[in-house]
């Protein structure tokens, strides 16, 4: 009998991982024809100054309209690094948000958009050529453009990456660390790192309103951002009391749902009005 679960078992385990092989295989072939079929698109959360409320940038990020619905990039970034087709999605990424650049500098919105980089991209000599043709092509200037790599990317990235990554900065492009927090960095390293800003990731957020230990560490590393002659961002602020200890520990810029979600553009560019008031204000 109990062979005989053993092995009932066994025809289980392996229902599911064939039941697994040919969910990846069906979206490894989904990712590919939603790149043919432009199925991407994105959507905009605002960045704003922690001292005066004014927003200072924006941050795009990538949705896809499959066809089974609205798709978040925790579904499907890390099955298009493996299979190289985050590639052209970034490159696709790349050319939309330097569209976006330049379609907002004609609305007289003047403010940086940032965009998430993944590894693979950077594996590739031509991402900057490209990226650096987008924004020509598009008529974008650099400042307005900013890259955001991961903590753990930005320690290993070889030197050619560095050196491509210090002529976009000389051009006006600005860098930013994300997720900072949730890697391993060596401070010598980050030292070096030709870096703009720090967003501290939502983890080291999320208890700074009701953990004095977790304000502490948060504070700490502004400092160190700030020995970087970095600006601080905090990521993923979900409420007021949030927002406000981070004001008080000396943060640059804040980000997450307690200021606003992910837009798509034109509910982005209604919100941006709408706060304009508050910026005439004060
Ligand atoms: P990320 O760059 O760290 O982006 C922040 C994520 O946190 C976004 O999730 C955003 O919607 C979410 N978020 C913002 N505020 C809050 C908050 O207050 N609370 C919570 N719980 N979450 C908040 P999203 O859009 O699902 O993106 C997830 C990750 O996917 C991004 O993390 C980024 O690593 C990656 N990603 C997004 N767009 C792109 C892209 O165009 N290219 C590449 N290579 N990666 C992308
Ligand atoms: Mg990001
Ligand atoms: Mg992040
Ligand atoms: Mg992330």
């Amino acid at each position: 009998h109990a062979k005989a679960m053993g092995r009932g078992r066994a025809e289980h385990f392996t229902e599911i991982l064939a039941a697994e092989i040919a969910d990846r295989a069906r979206l490894e072939s989904d990712l590919r024809e939603a790149v043919d079929k432009d199925q991407f698109t994105l959507v905009y959360q605002p960045q704003v100054s922690a001292g005066d409320g004014r927003i200072v940038a924006a941050e795009a990020l990538l949705r896809w309209r499959h066809p089974d619905g609205l798709k978040m990039p925790g579904t499907f970034i890390q099955r298009a690094e493996e299979t190289g087709l985050i590639v052209e999605i970034g490159e696709w990424v790349v050319e939309s948000v330097a569209e976006t650049i330049s379609r907002w500098g004609r609305l007289g919105i003047q403010q940086r958009l940032a965009v998430n980089i993944s590894p693979r991209q950077l594996d590739h000599a031509s991402f900057f050529r490209k990226l650096r043709e987008a924004m020509l092509a598009a008529n974008a200037p650099a400042h307005l453009l900013e890259l955001e790599i991961t903590e753990t990317l930005a320690m290993h990235c070889s030197s050619e990456v560095l050196e491509a990554i210090a002529l976009l900065r000389h051009d006006g492009a600005t860098i930013a660390i994300d997720d900072f927090g949730t890697g391993y960095s060596n401070i010598a390293r980050l030292r070096k790192l030709p870096i703009d800003r720090i967003k501290l990731d939502r983890s080291l957020i999320e208890h700074v309103a009701n953990s004095a230990e977790a304000r502490t560490i948060a504070q700490a590393l502004i400092g160190l951002i700030h020995g970087l002659n970095c600006e601080a961002v905090a990521e993923g602020i979900e409420s007021e009391d949030q927002a406000t200890v981070l004001r008080v520990i000396g943060c640059d810029i804040l980000q997450g749902y307690a200021v606003a979600t992910p837009m798509e553009e034109d509910a982005f560019l209604e919100w941006a009005r709408g706060i304009e008031p508050q910026r005439i204000a004060g």
